[in-house]
């Protein structure tokens, strides 16, 4: 057949493209551009590859592209690459990449016209924020929906309230006229800003005006200048410690950038965006004479109107600074000319389902597909980083010191919690005495102190004495956990709940106790122990509430909690001003965990949540309670000897041929059985035999997986490694489709450098 075709990538597991009949009176074709097209029996939304003049196709079989996407520009050939990079690395289609990175109004042919059209947004105004809750019926589900989404955001846009409210137009018109909010248009892209006068580090200046841009450090100016030089691919790895001002660095680089490119994109990826609303306020001050939507934010909590609108000022190159989590890292960027990864080692930076990549190695490979500076920042780097930047393939930056004057890192003590039984010292609920009396001695002093552990919950499990009986979830092979405020019994597996039992269901025991301590426990315990004392805690159950993480974060920082309790969440990235005590419980267990990335991960929390303490010149002190002081892992944390730490790490993985000195990647199978899953990986095993290129590719036993049965369901896994990349890769290829073909479990997934094991 010839003619004008095109070929399309869907969202479909199948790595094809599809080819369709190109409509002579529709806008010339060209990769990058969005279609409506017929797909089996309905029409799917696609993304043309190629166009062509020829189509193998037999016509009577070859269906026509219904309608296109001329509202914004195609997306760019360098972003197809970058598509379809991650979709050959990761082992996947390349629609099944494309289409999901891309917000849903784009995957939407009947809002294609208004992409680009003027927002209306409705704005929640004082008075209405006293009004709304007592003014609606409580039977107005939708009405209250409505109420709540803008009483926690505080500004709507018009198709975010319409997707809460079918008549949401006529609610907000009322709402206006009762002087409860205020409705304003935004034509898209207006209003361009130049760079601020600020964002180009006026503190240089003899002047010196801008009071709140401080002076680098000399090792922050040796960084921001190495990256300012930099010219083509340059990949940067900024090892600071904690407060040693990373953040100004990445500021300083961006600023640079900004003003010596008029145009240029900056892409700035965190871990967690709702945990750093400090990170987004230092980029918005910084800037602040840039135009509305020339810093945005990307991240999976913004609303979907919202993140249209990110998208879209982003592909448009309207916004200059792209703010995001992970998937941020697939953002059109068309002026792409810096990348910074901040707190580069964190593995949020790894998606755990879909398309299982980690946003860190796509940046990388952005930066060096457009010949940009990369710059990774952390305190504790990533094993994986480390090691290129000890072969100089990475440039270190460092900075050894902390930023503020007079703050130092904090002095770390081990509790040795054998020893303190031994002498009979008093502890309570697995508070030692030595830690008690030192929270005792901040509230005192009116300083605040972080309780870390990392187990929500009261009690990991619950028990029966008398006859061994343990409240276990009966859709997994794992233990519930108990949750006192709640009164249940938790599944963390999957979300199974039941009563707490009166009496043990096997024997009838009364007697049956909570084993163990979780964040709830520890802060019922924190209350008794350190009296009169305010104590807040955050963890994934405190914060289920969308918005209510933040809530509390202020609260914290406020002055108005003196103990703060929780999980990770409290570590990571919090520039609190107060704190001058971090304690640590129960981190031991990870000390013998069967998984080698164990240890990595426990010193860099352990070192980030350590980092949280005397931040702002109060002497601080971090308490870690442990039946393993000697281990090499807290004399390094003690010493806050990260460089010690990895390069001993490093030893032992090159000793044991683990990552970062082989490539792995691991088959997952999940069965109505054990025996199914682990059948299916035999076969798997079988058919990698044959494959030419795995010969230098090692392919383990297939083992169930640690909790091996999730909601009834048995999985297992078999993990492939070789020391070549390329031969890995190679292999993976030429497995797809064997695998594809294979039958007898539920699913299956193949994940590319794993994180967990
Ligand atoms: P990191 O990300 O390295 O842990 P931050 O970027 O949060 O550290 O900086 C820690 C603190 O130091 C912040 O309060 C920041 O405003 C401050 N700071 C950064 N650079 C300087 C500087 N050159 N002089 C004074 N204070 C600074
Ligand atoms: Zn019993
Ligand atoms: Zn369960």
């Amino acid at each position: 057949m010839t003619g004008l075709f095109v070929r399309v990538a869907l969202d479909h597991p199948l790595p094809a493209l599809y080819d369709y009949r190109y409509p002579a009176d529709a806008a010339p074709p060209s990769p990058g551009m969005l279609v409506r097209v017929p797909f089996g029996r309905r029409d799917a939304v696609g993304l043309i590859c190629e166009v062509t003049a020829h189509s193998d196709v037999p016509a009577e079989r070859l269906k026509s592209v219904e309608a296109v996407c001329t509202a914004c520009p195609p997306l760019s050939e360098p972003w197809l690459a970058l598509a379809a990079f991650a979709a050959d690395y990761y082992q996947r289609g390349l629609g099944e990449v494309a289409l999901p990175a891309l917000p849903q109004a784009l995957r939407d042919p009947s809002r294609w016209a208004r992409l680009l059209a003027p927002q209306e947004r409705y704005r929640l105004l004082a008075a209405g924020r006293d009004a709304l809750p007592d003014a609606l019926p409580a039977r107005a589900q939708a009405l209250r929906r409505l109420a709540a989404a803008l009483v926690e955001t505080g500004e709507l846009d018009l198709a975010d309230a319409r997707a809460l409210h079918p008549k949401a137009v006529a609610t907000l018109d009322a709402w206006r006229e009762a002087g409860w909010v205020e409705h304003r248009v935004i034509e898209f892209g207006a209003a361009a800003g130049s760079p601020a006068a600020n964002a180009a580090g006026a503190a240089d200046d003899a002047d010196g005006i801008a009071v709140s841009v401080p002076t680098l450090s000399d090792e922050q100016a040796d960084a921001v200048e190495a990256i300012a030089a930099a010219r083509g691919f340059a990949p940067f790895l900024l090892h600071g410690v904690t407060g040693s001002g990373k953040t100004e660095v990445y500021l300083r680089a961006l600023a640079r950038l900004l003003d010596r490119e008029p145009d240029a994109q900056a892409l700035v990826l965190v871990p967690e965006i709702n945990l750093t609303p400090q990170f987004e306020a230092a980029f918005r001050a910084r800037f602040a004479s840039l135009a509305d939507d020339t810093i945005v934010t990307l991240h999976s909590g913004l609303a979907e109107g919202e993140r249209a609108r990110s998208w879209l000022a982003a592909h448009t190159g309207r916004a200059r600074i792209v703010l995001g989590t992970r998937l941020a890292v697939l953002a059109s960027l068309p002026r792409l000319a810096m990348i910074v990864v901040d707190e580069e080692h964190d593995p949020a930076y790894k998606q755990q389902e879909g398309l299982r990549y980690s946003a860190r190695d796509l940046a990388v490979w952005r930066a060096k597909q457009l010949g940009l500076p990369v710059v990774l920042g952390s305190a504790t780097p990533s094993l994986e980083s480390w090691w290129q930047s000890e072969q100089g393939r990475y440039r270190r930056l460092t900075l050894s010191r902390r930023a503020v004057a007079d703050a130092v890192l904090p002095a770390v003590r081990l509790i040795d919690l054998e020893e303190e039984r031994r002498r009979g010292r008093a502890s309570f609920e697995g508070l030692s005495g030595p830690l008690v009396a030192a929270l005792k001695a901040r509230v005192e002093r009116g300083e605040q102190s972080l309780v870390f552990l990392n187990r929500r919950g009261y009690a990991p499990v619950l028990s029966c004495d008398a006859c061994g009986w343990v409240a276990g979830c009966p859709r997994c092979s794992a233990y519930v956990v108990l949750h006192k405020p709640e009164r249940t019994l938790r599944c963390h597996h999957c979300g199974w709940e039941s009563r707490i039992p009166r009496a043990c269901p096997d024997c009838g025991n009364v007697d049956i106790a909570p084993m163990g301590r979780g964040t709830q426990r520890v802060e019922e315990a924190l209350a008794t122990a350190v009296p009169g004392a305010r104590v807040l805690r955050i963890d994934a159950d405190s914060t289920r509430r969308k918005g209510s993480a933040q809530a509390l974060f202020s609260d914290v920082h406020a002055g108005e909690v003196d103990i703060l309790v929780g999980t990770q969440m409290i570590a990571k990235g919090h520039d609190f001003q107060r704190v001058s005590l971090v304690g640590v419980l129960n981190a031991d267990n990870a000390l013998f965990s069967h998984d080698f990335r164990a240890g990595e991960r426990l010193f860099a929390q352990l070192m980030q949540v350590s980092g949280r303490a005397g931040r702002a010149g109060l002497p601080g002190e971090v308490l870690v309670q442990t039946r393993y002081p000697r281990h090499a892992l807290y004399h390094a944390l003690a010493r806050h000897d990260y460089i010690g730490f990895a390069n001993a790490q490093l030893a032992e993985r090159r000793d044991a041929h683990l990552p970062p000195f082989v490539y792995q990647a691991l088959l997952r199978a999940e069965g109505r059985t054990l025996e199914a899953a682990l059948a299916f990986l035999q076969q798997a095993a079988d058919a990698l035999a044959g494959i030419p290129a795995a010969e230098r590719v090692t392919a383990y036993d297939a083992v169930p997986m640690t909790i091996v049965k999730v909601m009834n369901v048995h999985r297992a896994q078999l993990l492939v490694e070789s020391a070549s990349r390329a031969a890995l890769q190679a292999t993976l290829r030429e497995w797809q489709p064997a695998l594809r073909a294979l039958r007898g479990v539920l699913r299956w997934n193949l994940e590319v450098d794993p994180l967990d094991i």
